[in-house]
């Protein structure tokens, strides 16, 4: 097919973040109601003349130190965040920088999914951004926040379009 691509998409962030629902509701367009994910769920998601294969892993803590054996082949991260559980912020800041400083991960384009910006209480996409200091560490890797609400789909074409239109 003319100009057609496909990539590795990897989605981590904390156990309750958000990412298996944001994968099924770019699957499905519906919501799936899960139990937190042990190990993976991988999906392809087909959007415009991209297909993404999308890796859904686990995020609670025990299951952390095996994010690094999905790195290899990864074209975008996707980071996603409560952006109402302002106590775990710094737990997930830390996850977050642990994985990019990652030699396999230089390359990649992140995107930080700001998720649950309907709750009360959720901090902006810009705030988190500030938080996260990722201007000031981030020289040559291309990376943007944008908020999301995964029950109804708002932000996520947007985050898509962004990978879209930053990778070759
Ligand atoms: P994961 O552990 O990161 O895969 O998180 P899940 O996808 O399992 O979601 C954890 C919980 O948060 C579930 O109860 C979801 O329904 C809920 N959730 C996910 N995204 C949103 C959102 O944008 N807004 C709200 N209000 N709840 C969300």
């Amino acid at each position: 097919m003319f100009g057609y691509r496909e990539m590795k998409i990897l989605m981590l962030g904390l156990d309750n973040a958000g990412k298996t629902t944001i994968l099924y509701k770019l699957k499905l367009n519906k919501i799936k109601t899960s139990a937190p994910t042990v190990g993976f769920n991988v999906e392809t998601v087909s959007f415009r003349n991209v297909k993404f294969n999308m890796w859904d892993v686990g995020g609670q803590d025990r299951l952390r130190p095996l994010w690094r054996h999905y790195f290899p082949a990864t074209t975008a991260l996707i980071f996603v965040l409560d952006s109402q559980d302002t106590e775990r912020l710094n737990e997930a800041k830390e996850e977050l920088y642990s994985i990019i400083s990652d030699k396999e991960m230089e390359d990649v384009v992140l995107l930080v999914l700001a998720n649950k910006q309907d709750l009360k209480g959720a901090m902006s996409p810009q705030k988190i951004s500030d938080f996260l200091e990722l201007k000031d560490h981030l020289n040559n890797q291309l990376w943007c926040v944008i908020g999301s609400n995964a029950l109804t789909g708002q932000g996520l074409v947007e985050g898509l379009s962004w990978i879209t239109n930053n990778t070759n």
